[in-house]
């Protein structure tokens, strides 16, 4: 099963798309994490990475594109993939329907997280990120067992650089900007269901299930 998820940032695609990834035994890939991991390495892709993300702005297709299509090429990837966060712009979802074609296969569902802009302010200042797994927990809403720790692997907890409230409004931007257009894409290609992601997050993940059964 291949599932894509759009939503915008902070719209709880990364928590849903680990429990779809763990109950369906897929991989859960996300392009955010990937480029963490690598800020956090130090790579040179981390470092050029960084200078977008730090202003809340996308990285350029070509750099996100060949990161995504080296990923979904792993053996891991041949019962399908959840992906997070990817595509995030028409040409990368060209790109990738391309790649996914000519394998003569194709994207099952593009799940739409929905929320309203308000809630996703509110949510991204208590968000709280495992660099390390890649978990993500909310202080109020979906808190660790230990505070500052990440339950499935020990490590610490930490704020992402990018949720800052005036990075947050930037990516909204650009969310509505370059993202949303993918909504009409996917409803075109007749896979696109829309789900509240505003509910609480087990609500969510029912419904989404629901709607993969
Ligand atoms: P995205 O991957 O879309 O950027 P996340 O899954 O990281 O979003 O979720 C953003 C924040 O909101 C996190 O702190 C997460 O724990 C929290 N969150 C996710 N789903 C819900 C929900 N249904 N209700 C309340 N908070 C949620
Ligand atoms: P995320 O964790 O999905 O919210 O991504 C964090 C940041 O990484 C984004 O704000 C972008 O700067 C960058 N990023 C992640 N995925 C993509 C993508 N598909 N295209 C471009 N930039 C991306």
């Amino acid at each position: 099963m291949k599932i894509i998820m759009l939503g915008a940032p902070g719209a709880g695609k990364g928590t849903q798309a680990q429990m779809i990834a763990d109950k369906y035994d897929i991989p859960h890939i996300s392009t955010g994490d990937i480029f963490r991991e690598n800020v956090k390495k130090g790579t040179e892709l981390g470092m050029e990475a960084k200078k977008y993300m730090d202003h809340g702005l996308l990285v350029p297709d070509e750099l996100t594109v060949k990161i995504l299509l080296d990923r979904v090429a792993q053996a891991d990837c041949k019962n399908g993939y959840v992906l997070d966060g990817f595509p995030r712009t028409i040409p990368q979802a060209e790109v990738l329907d391309k790649a996914i074609t000519e394998l003569g296969e194709k994207i099952d569902y593009a799940i739409n997280v929905d929320v309203p802009d308000e809630n996703i302010i509110r949510r991204m200042s208590g968000r709280r990120a495992c660099l390390a797994c890649g978990a993500t927990y909310h202080i109020e809403h979906i808190p660790p067992k230990k505070e500052g720790i990440c339950d499935k692997c020990g490590k610490e907890l930490v704020q992402r650089d990018d949720d800052k409230e005036e990075t947050v409004k930037n990516r909204l931007d650009v969310y509505h900007k370059q993202t949303q257009p993918l909504i009409d894409f996917y409803t075109k290609q007749g896979v696109l269901r829309t789900v509240d992601g505003t509910m609480d997050m087990k609500d969510v993940f029912t419904a989404i299930t629901t709607l993969l059964a």
